[in-house]
């Protein structure tokens, strides 16, 4: 028998086929030739008894090999997860995308207009970020783990120096990255102390010692240690790490300035109250809680934010003009108590009345059922506490709807209840609801 890959169509032979001189337009011919040799190479580790495809089959599996790697696509998060880091986490307001629009162009970012000589990247945010936190200065950079990183290299990696963390509060953070690990290749050296469920103040003041560089709490964002659990007070923590000369950092993750009044977040630290309950430094992510761009915020005790921002590592971990933009125009709604103007804050205090009257349209529309469920915050914050939300159960077969809604224009991500698919409005902004029964349509059989 003649060897099936001999009968494969040439590369030569394909790239004249018109469906890949059009693909050759629009994505340039290095992209569809690398993607021809990946459809080829794919059809050649298949079995010579498979049928040998078509230039036909050739061209429209290289166009799909195209489209797997096409830019970054709008999807409609029905999962019910409002800050959903897989789907880009917090949306951004109205305000925050118009500031990203301005800072595309020339801006001056680092440029002081009233000299016309350099100045410091981000000092307004800085500033505003301060004067938010309660905090006598604040510093942005990339993104929480870069604040972690930054705050532990300062304190922690001359000589060294021992960072001193509960047991109970090492964690991972989400795919599959390792606080530990963070930690370490920061430079500081790990000093645990207490168990799992339990560690006491006693504990702490047991492991400070000359090699001390910083004591860290870190906030428990994605799980609960529930049943027989200790841990001292952030107020008598504070007290202790001052008692012994040893800055104490707060990782507080999802980032709420204030404390909030939303029952579910009563349990989540807030950067004002963790700085006056004795934390030197506090960090915290923008694109959770706070509703903002992905950076990572220190704010603080002036000296060592001020030692964080002139590290060597600053520079590797510095935002760009278009977070730092919208990251002024997120806290400027803070400031001015325009929380509803953000979209996470709006997603997380819609009424479930709201969202049980778009449910009944919606599912009188496309023949759903509508269902009460519990969403959830998202984003490190509340893990355990569910927020009460309404969707929509849509029938037939969950696994072959799911793929279509997720393969539909624009791509939905519905949740799964108990085998069935969900589309769960408390993560959906309500002007995105005609576009969910254009999408839901499409994909129902
Ligand atoms: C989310 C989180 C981080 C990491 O922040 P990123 O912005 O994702 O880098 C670190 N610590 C805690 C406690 C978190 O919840």
């Amino acid at each position: 028998m003649e060897d099936r890959r001999a009968l494969l169509p040439s590369t030569t032979e394909a790239l004249a086929h018109p469906t890949l001189e059009t693909a050759v337009d629009q994505y340039g011919r290095q992209r569809v030739l690398a993607a021809l040799r990946q459809a080829l190479g794919d059809e050649r580790t298949r079995p010579s008894t498979a049928a040998v495809p078509t230039v036909d089959e050739v061209a429209d599996a290289t166009v799909a090999v195209i489209e797997l790697t096409a830019p970054l696509e709008a999807v409609v998060n029905a999962t019910g997860v409002v800050v959903h880091t897989n789907l880009g986490r917090a949306v951004l307001s109205s305000a925050a995308i118009e500031a990203l629009a301005v800072a595309a162009g020339t801006v001056d970012v680092e440029y002081d207009r009233a000299s016309g000589g350099r100045s410091r990247r981000g000092r307004h945010v800085a500033t505003l970020l301060a004067t938010m936190c309660e905090a006598e200065r604040a510093h942005v950079v990339n993104n929480g783990a870069a604040a972690l990183v930054l705050a532990v290299a300062v304190l922690c990696a001359e000589g060294g120096r021992e960072v001193v963390v509960s047991r109970g509060e090492l964690v991972e953070i989400g795919g599959s990255f390792r606080l530990p690990d963070i930690l370490t290749s920061a430079g500081a050296r790990l000093r645990e102390v207490g168990t799992t469920n339990r560690t006491r103040l006693d504990d702490y003041a047991d492991a400070i010692g000359d090699r001390t560089g910083a004591v860290l709490r870190v906030h428990p964002s994605n799980y609960r240690i529930e049943g027989f659990t200790e841990r001292p007070s952030l107020d008598d923590l504070g007290a202790l790490a001052r008692a012994r000369g040893v800055p104490l950092v707060h990782d507080l993750g999802s980032g709420l300035l204030r404390p909030s009044d939303v029952p579910q977040l009563a349990g989540e630290p807030d950067a004002v109250g963790s700085i006056a309950g004795g934390a030197d430094l506090v960090l915290f992510s923008g694109d959770k809680l706070l509703g903002g761009p992905q950076v990572g915020v220190i704010a603080g005790d002036a000296e060592l934010v001020e030692r964080c921002r002139r590290h060597p590592l600053a520079r590797a971990l510095r935002p760009d003009k278009l977070r730092l933009a919208a990251l002024e125009a997120t806290l400027a709604d803070h400031a001015r108590q325009r929380r509803s103007s953000l979209p996470t804050w709006r997603l997380i205090e819609t009424a479930p009345v709201a969202l049980r009257a778009r449910a009944e349209h919606l599912a009188a529309e496309v023949g759903g059922r509508v269902v009460a469920t519990d969403a959830l915050v998202g984003g490190g914050a509340a893990p355990t506490e569910v927020l009460a939300s309404w969707g929509i159960e849509l029938p037939g077969d969950p696994e072959a709807l799911a793929r279509a809604l997720r393969h539909g224009s624009p791509p939905v991500v519905p949740r799964t209840v108990d085998g069935r698919v969900v589309l769960d409005l408390r993560s959906v902004p309500q002007d995105e609801d005609d576009t969910l029964l254009d999408a839901v349509r499409t994909a129902m059989p």
